[in-house]
């Protein structure tokens, strides 16, 4: 299990949490506040009302006027694409029945702004669930983020503000939600830490991606630290030290350098093949998110694009992206991966990748709810636009399809009309596609391992999300940083259940890829290779890692080695008897 202690050494603290995004990272502490300002209801006395109104006002003015600057920000570092969700809340700011609602309130009532504020926003929140219509609901959270920025600014209390221009800082906070996390930046973010998260949740996997060291799950952060504080991060080991020593500086700047140097010599084995020492060729695949991310891919020597997460393209979002929207996003990240393959993971929304709906849609929160390729089939206009812009995309003969979460046959089979339906429309349209397009699904639920032999009749290749699969075979939120540690790749039901998936695979003459976090993990790799994987895909910072110990491996050795880990009884023993081997391959025991 993981250890979490916080330790008082001078004036030095030591926490210790996840570390999820390796790396270190020193800096100042900059505190990103999410919680809800705590309000209170006073009465006016009469000659103070229109006082009170003016105070209202000038909190308006400057809510919108923080509102334009990040818009500016926004716009300068990221483009015009996420703009309009700021432009949203400043039209919202502008709303006159919101404002001419609270004043009436502040003169009828004599009371303060701050509650007449909380009392419109509850009243319009009211009358926007009540609508059967995604957008209006929408608006409630929009309505509430707004809100708070408005209260803020009259309670005189400062405004969140990621990463702010000037002195790059260590963000703190009790979450990172993606749509924060697409706007850290290396140049203005040094590292990340949060009180919740597990290795395999979303803004783990961001910080990966996005090469920023990251700790997670760390208990009492946000009592623990303040605006200001030194920091020195350790992303591998979860280390977090709030005011270290000078030594302690020093001894953490040699050994980032030391992280730095190791990085820049695994890149050297970019332009190599992923091949084991007896000649056995496994496909080393990238996960990504967004096309920016292809240079990276290049950088860390990926062959092509093993998961391509396309649900990110509906965040900071109301609703989901258009037909031609998607087309010219999916048909760029294949123009610029080709000739090598991409494989587009149709929308993974909900769970912990809710992204465009209200959050507080009871069915999709959670990571058991109308997850995935459920919620697809629930929105069949939708989940057509996206086959549709896939097969569009597709002219090249170098794009995959992928079902995420799939639990039952007649999931594949419901997908696969509304596939066929998509093909016939663009054939009458006279629109250009590839006839042959693979179709895979993710092997990410224990129920679709279980009956992985008569999925693999069904499509061309299975893709096995470990993240998934692990949380639900542990029965493990992957978000919840209390259950974090009974995550585990190497548990024996694991890898029997992965051998068993592999087996079927290759039994029913598909190709199966691993494309789960595990897929990078130094003591699993040489186990799915033993077990007959075709191809890892793992974030592309990984890439090099992952190619090292492949490399270092013969596949023959990897057979043997699974057989006898599939034998032992405990995690613990597993990780011992790899971790032994990997000793033997490198000298830092890797
Ligand atoms: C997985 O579940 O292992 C996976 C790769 O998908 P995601 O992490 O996007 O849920
Ligand atoms: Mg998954």
């Amino acid at each position: 299990m993981n250890e979490r202690a916080a330790e008082r050494v001078a004036d030095t603290v030591k926490v210790v949490g996840l570390g999820v995004s390796p790396g270190i990272a020193q800096g100042p502490a900059y505190l990103l506040d999410r919680s809800q300002p705590k309000i209170h209801k006073y009465s006016l006395q009469s000659h103070n009302v229109d006082a009170e109104v003016e105070r209202f006002e000038r909190a308006i003015e400057e809510s919108r006027l923080q509102l334009q600057d990040i818009r500016e920000r926004l716009a300068r570092d990221f483009g015009t694409e996420h703009l309009y969700i700021i432009d949203s809340h400043i039209l919202l700011l502008q709303d006159e029945l919101l404002i001419t609602n609270t004043i009436a309130t502040i003169r009828q009532m004599e009371i303060n702004a701050e509650w007449a504020l909380k009392r419109s926003i509850e009243h319009f929140q009211t009358i926007f669930s009540s609508f059967d219509d995604d957008y209006l609901r929408a608006r409630r959270a929009d309505l509430q983020y707004l809100g708070n920025r408005v209260l803020r600014n009259l309670m005189g209390q400062g405004i969140e503000r990621m990463a702010a221009d000037g002195e790059p800082v260590v963000i703190i906070a009790h979450d990172l939600s993606p749509d924060d996390t697409i706007q850290l930046t290396r140049e203005r973010v040094l590292g990340f830490a949060t009180e919740v998260g597990g290795h395999t949740s979303h803004t783990a996997i961001m910080a990966r991606s996005l090469e920023i060291p990251a700790v997670v799950g760390v208990h009492d952060l946000l009592r623990t630290v303040h605006t200001g504080d030194f920091l020195i991060i350790d992303g591998q080991d979860g280390t977090l030290l709030v005011n270290p020593t000078a030594e302690q500086q020093a001894e953490y700047q040699a050994k980032r350098q030391q992280y730095l140097l190791h990085e820049e010599e695994l890149l050297t084995l970019t332009e190599l093949p992923s091949v084991t020492l007896d000649g056995h060729r496994l496909r080393l695949d990238g996960n990504i998110e967004t096309p920016e991310e292809i240079a990276s891919l290049r950088v860390h020597g990926a062959e092509g694009i093993g998961l391509y997460r396309t649900e990110y393209l509906c965040m900071n979002r109301n609703g989901f992206p258009s037909e031609e929207e998607q087309y010219l996003v999916y048909q760029e990240v294949a123009r610029r991966i080709a000739p090598n393959k991409v494989v587009f993971r149709t929308f993974d929304l909900g769970g912990d990748k809710f992204l465009s709906l209200p959050p507080e849609h009871p069915a999709i929160r959670g990571s058991m709810g109308l997850r995935a390729i459920r919620l697809c089939l629930r929105n069949q206009a939708m989940f057509k636009s996206q086959l549709r812009a896939v097969l569009r995309a597709s002219s090249k003969e170098n794009v995959r399809l992928l079902y995420p979460l799939i639990t039952s046959v007649d999931e594949v089979l419901a997908s696969q009309a509304l596939l066929e339906e998509a093909r016939a429309e663009l054939r009458q349209e006279g629109q250009s596609f590839d006839e042959h397009l693979e179709v895979g699904l993710m092997i990410e639920t224990p129920a679709a391992a279980g009956i992985a032999d008569l999925l693999a009749k069904e499509v061309d290749f299975f893709s096995i999300g470990t993240n998934d699969l692990i949380q639900y075979a542990m029965a493990i939120d992957r978000t919840n940083d209390e259950v974090a540690g009974y995550y585990d790749p190497l548990h024996p039901y694991v890898l029997r259940c992965i051998q068993d998936v592999v087996r079927k695979a290759q039994e029913g003459g598909i190709w199966v890829g691993v494309c789960g976090e595990m897929a990078a993990d130094a003591e699993s790799i040489p186990l799915l290779i033993g077990m007959g994987v075709h191809e890892l895909s793992v974030n592309p910072v990984a890439i090099p890692h992952v190619k090292q110990i492949i490399r270092a491996l013969s596949r023959k050795h990897c057979e043997e080695l699974t057989q006898q880990a599939l034998s032992l009884g405990s995690a613990t023993a597993v990780r011992h008897l790899v971790k032994e081997t990997l000793a033997s391959l490198f000298d830092c025991g890797e």
